[in-house]
């Protein structure tokens, strides 16, 4: 790609759209099993490996990070995520290299993968078979329980490192069973767990069938699940990320610090340069990607790119280095934001000469705090 800057790290994001059903929580882009022909699907795997080759003919040189992401990257074999991977690393191992997979789908035909894997991401959501029926889950409490000992079992024997996404604020949920859920889950030693609040998003059979806590009850579950995380030895590094000393996703850290990142796959987006970001995207769904894999590159304002530095940074307990801001966009942050931090309740962050961040109390009421910075960009 022309815009990408030679002298930094380049990162890689892998997008694979399929999914044996759709959960009912769910508003990403992927394809239900029964919507897709099997030569689509093999056209999609010839085509991105195509791309990759050409991008890693490109750009000579290792990815500093991997991820393949979904969808359910199972869903494509084994046997082909190899050769993507074989591909990624032709000119050497990243860093780190993550790839997601659904519960059902784990089995030791993992095994070769961890030549290149240093990392897998397990989606887990619950360890109650009646919460995972309610998100529409193909896993029960047994699959799920299957698939943590079998990564414990990596863990141990390859050296590889594991992450388990975890769901709260689920319909019918007590704060005892979130907590249960999450004891549960960290009794298989995962390295990194990610805990998500439950949404309700329009068009999704969820927000049809079922009716959403209220914000208090939601905010003192999540203050639960905190607490347990920290008392288990999880750091949270981010308002839905938590990990054992040295073990927090370098991928994500590129993301939140808006660094270099090629995403391939259809909806996969890419962000290069660094005071330039250059933001493109693939396509908006399957056909359109194989008709036509590429990137249409939109170069962000510096207001968009502002904007997008200071929403992604403030999800992190690193919050906003001011010296960092002020080599991207030229400008002092304590001068341009006073009066947005004096408007803010100081209980929300905290404030310092080097770095502006959000306190846990400035986590949970994050949407507003976002509302009151994005008029002041
Ligand atoms: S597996 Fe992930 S991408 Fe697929 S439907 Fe479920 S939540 Fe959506």
């Amino acid at each position: 790609m022309e815009f990408i800057d030679n002298t930094k790290p380049v990162s890689l994001y892998i997008h694979i759209p399929f999914c044996t059903t759709k959960c009912a929580y769910c508003a990403f882009y992927s394809l239900e099993e029964k919507a897709v022909m099997a030569e689509e699907k093999e056209l999609f795997y010839k085509t991105i490996l195509n791309q990759l080759d050409e991008l890693v003919e490109d750009l000579k040189r290792p990815f500093y990070t991997i991820f393949i992401g979904g969808g359910n990257p199972g869903m494509l074999g084994f046997d082909k995520l190899y050769e993507l991977l074989k591909t990624a690393c032709r000119y050497g191992k990243a860093v780190e290299c993550t790839t997601e997979i659904n519960p059902e789908f784990l089995n030791d035909d993992i095994i070769p993968l961890f030549e290149y894997l240093t990392r897998v991401s397990v989606g887990i959501q619950s360890m109650s078979s009646e919460h995972l029926k309610t998100l529409g889950r193909n896993a029960n409490r047994n699959t799920n329980i299957k698939a943590l000992e079998l990564l414990n079992k990596y863990k141990n024997k390859y050296g590889i490192t594991f992450n388990a996404d975890i769901m709260t604020n689920i319909p019918t949920e007590s704060i005892e069973d979130a907590i249960n859920d999450i004891k549960a889950v960290s009794d298989y030693n995962p390295d990194h767990i990610s805990l998500y609040s439950l949404t309700f998003e329009e068009g999704t059979k969820l927000i049809e069938n079922c009716v959403p806590m209220d914000e208090e009850e939601q905010r003192s579950m999540l203050i639960s699940c905190w607490n347990t995380l920290q008392e288990l030895g999880y750091k949270q590094y981010e308002i839905s990320n938590f990990a054992k000393d040295g073990h927090e996703c370098l991928h994500n850290k590129v993301y939140w610090e808006l660094g270099q990142y090629i995403g391939l796959g259809p909806t996969a987006e890419s962000s290069v340069g660094y005071e330039n970001i250059i933001s493109s995207r693939e396509a908006d769904s399957l056909s359109e990607y194989l008709k036509n894999p590429g990137f249409n590159s939109i170069k962000l304002t510096k207001d968009e790119a502002e904007e997008e530095y200071l929403l992604t940074t403030l999800r992190t307990v690193y919050g906003i280095d001011k010296q960092e801001y002020y080599s991207r966009f030229h400008s002092n942050f304590d001068e341009k934001y006073r009066t947005f931090i004096q408007e803010i309740d100081e209980m929300l962050y905290e404030d310092n000469k080097e770095k502006f961040s959000l306190t846990r109390e400035g986590f949970l009421l994050l949407d507003n705090v976002i509302l009151s910075l994005a008029m002041a960009i």
